[in-house]
């Protein structure tokens, strides 16, 4: 069985055929380098992605951004980008930072490439030592609770 393929390793986009037999590919025809050969073996029998997506750290609503340390099999693309929204790792995050160790058993990590800033709450008193407080600028009313009267 021939596999044809477009290799995605530079813009010359060179088009590939993979020949598979029993399960592996036996020849690949098309390649202009070596790098063009090894994608195509990967790929004629398990394809490989990067992962990017987003994430919320714990109390914030503003997600960050994430990607995998390295490409993980295409089939658990859908399992892994679920996993991203279970986990809510704690603020503060920078880029670079783990936020998930070995997602899914696929052998690869999830990290951070934006940073999510600790939390501030009103009232924070000199906050990450900058000499200064945060302070409310707008009112935020108690809760009122509402009964219905029987008339
Ligand atoms: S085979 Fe080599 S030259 Fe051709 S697209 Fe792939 S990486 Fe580029």
């Amino acid at each position: 069985m021939n596999k044809s393929i477009v290799c995605i390793g530079c813009p010359l986009g060179c088009r590939l055929t993979a020949e598979i037999e029993t399960g592996s590919v036996q020849r690949v025809s098309g390649q202009s380098c070596l790098r063009g050969e090894a994608y195509a073996r990967q790929e004629a029998v398990r394809p490989m992605r990067v992962l990017t997506g987003n994430m919320k750290a714990a109390g914030c609503q503003r997600p960050f951004s994430v990607t995998t340390s390295k490409p993980i099999p295409k089939d658990m693309l859908l399992a892994c980008a679920a996993e991203l929204k279970r986990h809510h790792p704690q603020p503060p995050i920078f880029a670079g930072d783990r936020v998930i160790e070995n997602i899914l058993n696929t052998g690869c990590d999830v990290l951070a490439t934006q940073d999510c800033p600790p939390l501030f709450t009103v009232g924070s008193e000199n906050i990450l030592n900058t000499g200064c407080d945060v302070l409310a600028t707008q009112d935020c009313p108690p809760p009122f609770i509402v009964e219905r009267v029987e008339r």
